[in-house]
């Protein structure tokens, strides 16, 4: 009993690395490389075909059957290697990773050991308001595994060889992480580097981006102690929860005047716990070795040169761009690049606008605020969106140049999303347009005052009740009354300066 109330005491000592003991934290992410055949034969990736569908005979590890590499596999791990900004080796080795399971027909793993594809390179964080650059060590190409299916009969299991094969790039943090949140908000980043780069499409529900998760605790300052490695975490927040669950558990071993003991484990999201796997002395010795069937890869400073040219803007560089270029908060700039396609879909907007330096801003937050509320309520995604950016665009304009309010934006608003059409016609079929006739608004600020002479005497010791006037003559309008030039108007007439 006391031990339970121990742990949950610790619970807060964890995210945030403050207190008394630090987690220490490395990620090795899988990714799936996107591509339409497989790393060594032409058998397609195609997801969730009838199981052994997708199977060649170099899959199924046929005697005799030779490996060729597919040099977009080899193309996407250069494009995603530029994007982390590392070091690419123009050679690099194959090596077979021997271990014996039944959904690996060859008996071992065709993957890279001593001398990667990718070396060392970073990713740039943010967690509460500060940046941190955590460090890549390496990404390495390997095949993917076929999957054992257990619970189709009670005697029999079953083996499905269509991921057999299936590239992979596994990129290998350093232990640079401090905190749940940090690890959440690398994995998060990294999903986004790789979906901009269409290297990868970060989907964790059909396990195409899965991470083994390094954890140890220590005393902040002293040297790193053991570790335990999770395997296969496929979600954002389960590498969140299996991070904390993971280090209360290291702490009250060593709490309790234990040691950690060197193992791999497996996070259970039912109980929020993690178990114990196998141990170090259960731990394979993969006897790696250089593939003989394959050459070492090489290739030209030239070639990455080329794929460094036809990388698209990285979520970094773009969100940069937007604040400097139309003024965004930092917080909504990075709201737009978190998909590349929220950022299309800003910059088609952008790009409709009469003068996007001056309606940049006024666009983006359309964008955020109307048409992604609008979105999120209705459970839509933004390839679904009613309004186009064209019409956005079109709405966008109506305001920047005054022809119509930003609430009678609101109104236009809804009917682009419900009924369609373009917005300039709409204002001018529906006589929607300002009014910024300096006589029509006079008019109406004279109709106010009259009807309301106590006010116009108490607003000369208090000029900070002409909100109220511009709210009465806006109210008076249908809305429809430029507010700069009714503030104007009233003015004069009330005799503010
Ligand atoms: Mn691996």
């Amino acid at each position: 009993m006391g031990r339970k109330k121990k742990t949950s005491e610790k619970t807060n000592l964890i995210p945030g690395a403050t207190g008394d003991w630090e987690v220490v934290i490395g990620l090795e992410v899988h990714a799936q490389v996107n591509s339409k055949s497989k790393l060594f034969s032409g058998a397609s990736t195609k997801f969730g075909g009838e199981p052994n569908s997708h199977v060649s005979l170099v899959d199924a590890a046929m005697p005799g059957m030779l490996p060729v590499i597919n040099e977009e596999c080899v193309a996407q791990a250069v494009r995603t290697g530029l994007g982390l900004q590392a070091k690419i080796n123009l050679k690099s080795v194959f090596d077979r990773k021997n271990y014996f399971y039944a959904d690996l027909p060859q008996g071992y793993q065709i993957s890279q050991f001593k001398q990667p594809i990718v070396g060392e390179g970073e990713i740039e964080i943010d967690v509460d308001g500060e940046t941190k650059t955590i460090g890549i060590e390496r990404l390495h190409l390997e095949q993917d595994a076929g999957k054992s299916i257990h619970d189709q009969h009670p005697d029999y299991s079953y083996v499905d060889l269509n991921r057999s094969g299936v590239a992979l790039m596994e990129i290998v943090s350093r232990p640079d992480m401090r905190s749940s949140r940090e690890a959440q908000a690398y994995v998060t980043k990294l999903r986004m580097i790789l979906r901009y780069l269409e290297t990868c499409d970060g989907d964790m529900d059909k396990g195409n981006m899965r991470a083994d998760v390094n954890v140890s605790v220590r005393k902040p300052g002293d040297p790193l102690s053991t570790r335990c490695e999770i395997k296969n975490v496929n979600s954002i927040r389960f590498i969140g929860q299996a991070i904390e669950a993971e280090a209360r558990r290291q702490i009250d071993v060593v709490e309790d005047g234990g040691e950690v003991s060197q193992e791999t484990r497996l996070f259970d999201p039912k109980t929020g716990e993690t178990r114990s796997m196998r141990s170090k002395e259960e731990a394979h010795d993969y006897r790696y070795f250089p593939d003989p069937d394959l050459l070492p890869l090489e290739f030209t400073q030239e070639y990455v040169e080329e794929l460094k040219r036809g990388l698209p803007e990285l979520p970094d560089e773009k969100k940069k761009r937007f604040i400097k270029s139309f003024g965004l908060s930092d917080y909504d700039a990075g709201v737009l690049v978190a998909e590349r396609a929220s950022a299309n879909y800003f910059e088609a907007v952008l790009s409709c606008l009469k003068n996007s330096k001056r309606d940049g801003k006024l666009a983006a937050n359309w964008v955020i605020n109307e048409l992604f509320g609008r979105l999120n309520k209705e459970n839509m995604g933004i390839e679904e969106s009613p309004v186009s950016a064209e019409q956005l665009g079109g709405l966008v304009n109506l305001i920047g140049s005054d022809e119509i309010s930003g609430k009678i934006g609101k109104d236009l608003f809804e009917i682009v999303w419900s009924e369609g059409g373009d917005p300039a016609e709409i204002v001018e079929q529906r006589g929607m347009k300002q009014v910024t006739d300096t006589g029509a608004i006079e008019k109406t600020v004279e109709e106010v005052m009259a009807a309301n002479p106590d006010k116009v005497s108490m607003v000369k010791d208090k000029p900070s009740m002409i909100g109220w006037f511009v709210g009465q003559v806006m109210k008076a309008s249908g809305g429809k009354a430029n507010p700069k030039a009714v503030n104007e108007v009233l003015k004069k007439k009330l005799g503010i300066s």
